[in-house]
């Protein structure tokens, strides 16, 4: 019996042992194609010599120093290279450990804005349903995956729920896209009122729907819909982009693609690239100063923020993605990719749809194509895919569940973005395989 408390209790994994570029190899001598990144946190493949070697540097010198007493030379690089390429006007990062403590870090932030700017009764979290957004408790309430929350009920009393942007399943045949954004945005702007204008805090989204939803991107109008919407209201846009940030749609940021900025952004997965734990909090300027100007602290703090070993891996891995040649690989292999699932599974009886964008991209499968029916729960189908990938060589990342209603079996594919076109074609070979 093993001591170490695993998420799945009784269930039997390989150890994996050692990992370069896409593969990564368990004890037994086998290999296994990283076909998504973990869950879309290998960025730019396991072992890369420059990131090994930034560490070491790093390490010789000094693994930590308490950002109470000190702050680094690898943690001040970070967050100057994060600003230089992120949109205006997010021009501060803070840097924590993962994605839920970026999220965490982020509500308390919207929460310290309101009352340093004097409307402490700002208080409300409208965040969408079948989302994820983390598993501490305030981004788990923020998460509106009834699967995930329901053991751990109650949770914030101050987070609602509105519809995902999710065309596939929730836009009418005969509405048009702009129709479609438009239904979402009045049905947010409603709830917005519901609760009182002057009590909603902050809208939470990712830009690409990750953790629960394969790789769903939202229809064109949406996100400018919904800036313009909280600009209206004097509503925080929150924007998650843990999974789907860092390259991994085919721009630094997912949220270029929409044409629009949140106030806050939450980055980690592809940033520490699995080399390190590290995730960040960028934050707009008016933020800022009103935390400048105002008690001059963000009142929050980890132990290990802004640990400079994670910063220094992050240094090295976000110079790698923001080469020209790096997001290239992720546009070019990301439409391989999506032509060649097309190719492979588009006519199939079980696959409802693929999409996505970059290396971010999901495959929903459903137990009757014409009518979208979802597989029965029970049989968890996504779980079984996610065993036969394995057997073949070939780790996918499933979702499933459908507490929320429809829900359904997705995979989501993601693998690091230096992968080349032989490895993109053995990926589809297997997870072709597996489907079938
Ligand atoms: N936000 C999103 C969109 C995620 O996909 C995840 C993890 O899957 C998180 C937050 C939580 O990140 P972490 O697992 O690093 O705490």
């Amino acid at each position: 019996m093993t001591r170490l408390l695993h998420r799945s209790i009784g269930q039997t994994l390989p150890r994996a042992a050692s990992a370069r570029g896409v593969y990564i190899t368990d004890t037994e001598g086998r290999q296994y194609l990283d076909g998504s990144g973990g869950a879309a946190v290998t960025s730019v493949g396991h072992a890369h010599p420059e990131v090994l070697a930034a560490m070491r540097a790093q390490i010789d010198n000094l693994c930590y120093a308490h950002t109470g007493f000190f702050t680094t030379d690898a943690a001040e690089e970070l967050a100057e290279k994060l600003v230089n390429l992120a949109p205006e006007p997010l021009n501060h990062v803070y840097l924590v450990s993962g994605g839920s403590e970026a999220v965490e870090a982020a509500l308390k932030m919207a929460r310290q804005y309101f009352v340093e700017v004097g409307q402490p009764q700002r208080r409300h979290i409208i965040a969408r349903r079948q989302s994820y957004h983390g598993n501490t408790i305030g981004a788990l309430a923020t998460g509106g995956n009834a699967m995930r929350r329901q053991q751990f009920q109650p949770l914030l009393p101050e987070t609602h729920h509105v519809s995902p942007c999710y065309a596939y399943r929730d836009k009418g045949n005969d509405e048009t896209p702009e129709a479609y954004a438009a239904r979402l945005a009045d049905e947010l702007e409603a709830k917005i009122r519901e609760l009182g204008p002057d009590s909603v805090m902050a809208f939470v989204a990712e830009p690409v729907v990750g953790a629960t939803l394969g790789a769903v991107a939202a229809e064109a109008d949406y996100f400018k819909r919904i800036r313009k919407l909280c600009d209206h209201y004097g509503v925080l846009l929150i924007l998650d982009e843990v999974m789907c940030g860092m390259g991994r749609t085919g721009t630094m940021f997912a949220c270029e693609q929409e044409g629009i900025t949140p106030d806050i952004l939450t980055i980690a997965k592809g940033l520490g690239g699995g080399y390190q734990p590290i995730g960040a909090v960028m934050l707009s300027s008016a933020i800022y100063e009103s935390f400048a100007n105002g008690s001059g602290l963000f009142q929050h703090g980890h132990t290990y923020l802004g640990h400079p070993v994670a910063a220094a891996a992050a240094n090295k891995v976000v110079e790698i993605i923001a080469r020209p040649e790096t997001l290239a690989n992720v546009n070019a292999m990301g439409e391989r990719l999506q032509n060649g699932l097309e190719a492979a599974l588009g006519a199939s009886p079980y696959v409802g749809d693929i999409r996505g964008r970059g290396l971010f991209r999901g495959i929903e499968l459903v137990a009757d194509r014409e009518h979208k029916t979802p597989f029965d729960p029970a049989r968890k189908i996504h779980a079984k895919v996610k065993r036969q990938a394995m057997a073949r060589g070939l780790i996918s990342y499933p979702m499933g569940g459908t507490i929320d209603g429809i829900y359904g079996d997705h995979i989501l594919l993601a693998p690091p973005y230096t992968i080349e076109p032989a490895e993109i074609d053995l990926l589809i070979e297997r997870i072709t395989q597996a489907i079938d």
